[in-house]
């Protein structure tokens, strides 16, 4: 049998795709738009703010993303801004990753037990409750289905020390996800939440003594080795691929196997 002159399985050549939760060159962000770049994916990204520009138009340059534009979830225009510019520019989208989280830090620092309300919501806005938003906005511009990804943590699923607050945020995330697969499923549209293993990123390092949680997952794991950036956007990349087309609705550990530890 001779093999049909074919391209290679994950190609994303045509495909359009917005990338949120860049903050410079370790964002877990950068790792996906990366491998999503090497696939041939045409990308869009969002900043922060104005301080956070000049760290993430260097990684934009680097990767070739086409456009940026300002996006803080909390400001009230900016995220729906983020998506009718993608409208303008492309007239739709293929896949969108949503890669941010934020929680206060004398809330994150705390036992969950004390944490204030202000704090859970704000937590749970930024990290959670936006992925829906995101999914709401990118429904009318996946005429033909996409795939939207979001960054979670087994800090949802077991008592990790110090993760906290952010356990049972992530928790919801999770189930959001599979929510939004089930209920935008019928339009070709799929989601993911992808589960990384710790990397030192600067949201990692909000988190008490993440060296030290650093150093017990390098112990833990088969490979004696902690994934990178570049891992988990292997991982995405295919996720968002056409060949993936009938996966959906995960929670998918990019964790050099620590989830089989106990
Ligand atoms: P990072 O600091 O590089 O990225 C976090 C991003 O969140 C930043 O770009 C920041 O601007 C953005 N953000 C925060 N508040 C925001 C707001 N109000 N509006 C818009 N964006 C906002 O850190 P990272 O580790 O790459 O984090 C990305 C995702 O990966 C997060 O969801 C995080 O919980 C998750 N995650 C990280 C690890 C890890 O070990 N680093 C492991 C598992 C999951």
């Amino acid at each position: 049998m001779t093999l049909p002159d074919c391209k290679p399985l994950v190609d994303l050549s045509g495909k359009r795709g917005l990338v949120v939760g860049i903050a410079n060159d370790h964002s877990i962000a950068s790792g996906c738009a990366e491998a999503f770049a090497r696939c041939g994916a045409r990308l869009g990204a969002s900043y922060l703010n104005e301080k956070a520009r000049p760290f993430v138009e260097p990684v934009a340059e680097r990767l070739g993303i086409e456009w940026l534009a300002p996006c803080d979830v909390r400001e009230e225009g900016q995220l729906e801004a983020l998506f009718a510019e993608a409208r303008e520019r492309w007239g739709g989208l293929d896949f969108v990753l949503h890669s941010i989280a934020f929680a206060p830090r004398d809330d994150l620092h705390g036992r969950v037990v004390d944490c204030s309300a202000d704090g859970f919501g704000a937590a749970m806005d930024i990290s959670c409750h936006s992925f829906l938003r995101m999914a709401r906005l990118a429904e009318p511009l996946m005429a033909d289905g996409g795939c939207l990804l979001c960054v979670t943590f087994y800090g949802s699923e077991r008592v990790v020390e110090h993760y906290n607050l952010m356990g049972p945020v992530k928790a919801a995330l999770e189930s959001a996800t599979r929510y939004v697969a089930a209920e935008l499923g019928p339009k070709g549209i799929r989601a993911h939440a992808i589960s990384p293993g710790p990397i030192a990123t600067r949201a990692a390092s909000g988190i008490d003594r993440f060296d030290e949680l650093m150093e017990r997952a390098r112990e833990q794991v088969p490979e004696r080795e902690l994934v990178d950036v570049e891992d988990v956007g292997a991982l995405a990349a295919f996720l968002v691929c056409p060949a993936a087309r009938r996966i959906t609705g995960t929670i998918i550990p990019v964790d050099a196997g620590q989830h089989l530890m106990a």
